[in-house]
């Protein structure tokens, strides 16, 4: 189990994709599950601060992550109730939604078991801002990507761009502030590295790069590590209503 924690942009997909690949572990992003039901909130106009309703949600979401089916940049797609939402949940909207849907505690808590079970599925790669902390605590290999506000404004721009799509870097570092705010002030689970986690600073490198730092605190935590790969990637996840 590795648990990559860190703020918005630092690239936690990107290289915990890459590492699950290169490892033949599974690889889960938990925003997904946050951003998932901040779309659902949204579809059925549900008021972001209305915590009994969004947990009621969260309690039967129906979600699947699995390889990528098309060839258009995404890591992995996303299935809600056998809707592609893959790109719909990556909206600025859903962005700020997430991190306030995120906020209430009886969501969290809602939403951990979910998250548990793809943690009990064995080679697990998986990010968020809680991994470490509170998701998987007991995990071998823990790591908190750091990059600064403007190398990350600089990335999501870049990443809008490859979608075709134009946002100002001003607008840009003003809402992943916010969200940084939001989401490291919270109550319950807020963005902090866990006491042992290791730092790697990503400003100034490239994704191989960091790619090979995580990989190297793998190798020296964790005995697995040096028993080759078995499988690729982004492997099924699906949650169900039970
Ligand atoms: O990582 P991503 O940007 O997709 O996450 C979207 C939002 O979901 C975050 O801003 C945060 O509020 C919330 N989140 C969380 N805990 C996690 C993962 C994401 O609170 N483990």
């Amino acid at each position: 189990m590795v648990a990559i924690d860190g703020p918005a942009g630092a690239g936690k997909s990107t290289v915990g994709a890459e590492v699950a690949r290169r490892l033949g572990a599974l690889y889960f992003d938990t925003g997904v599950v946050y951003r998932t039901l901040a779309l659902v909130a949204s579809e059925q106009g549900i008021d972001p601060a209305d915590a009994e309703r969004l947990a009621g949600i969260a309690r039967t979401l129906s979600l699947r992550v699995a390889p990528p089916s098309v060839d258009d940049g995404r890591l992995y797609d996303v299935w809600l109730d056998g809707r592609d939402v893959t790109w719909a949940i990556r909206s600025s909207e859903i962005d700020r939604l997430a991190s306030q849907v995120s906020a209430h505690p009886s969501v969290r808590q809602a939403l951990l078991k979910l998250q548990r079970d793809v943690a009990r599925q064995g080679r697990v790669i998986m990010a968020g801002r809680d991994i470490g902390t509170v998701v998987m605590p007991d995990a071998p290999v823990k790591v908190w990507l750091q990059a600064s506000l403007e190398e990350r404004a600089r990335r999501r721009q870049r990443e809008l761009a490859r979608r075709g799509l134009t946002q100002s870097l001003e607008e840009i570092r003003r809402e992943l502030a916010d969200r940084d705010r939001r989401d490291a002030t919270r109550a319950v689970a807020p963005m902090r590295p866990a006491a042992d986690a290791v730092i790697i600073e990503t400003d100034g490198r490239s994704i191989e790069e960091v790619v090979e730092a995580v990989l190297a605190v793998v190798r020296d935590r964790c005995e697995c590590a040096r028993h080759g790969a078995d499988s690729s990637g982004v492997a099924s996840v699906a949650t169900s209503k039970d």
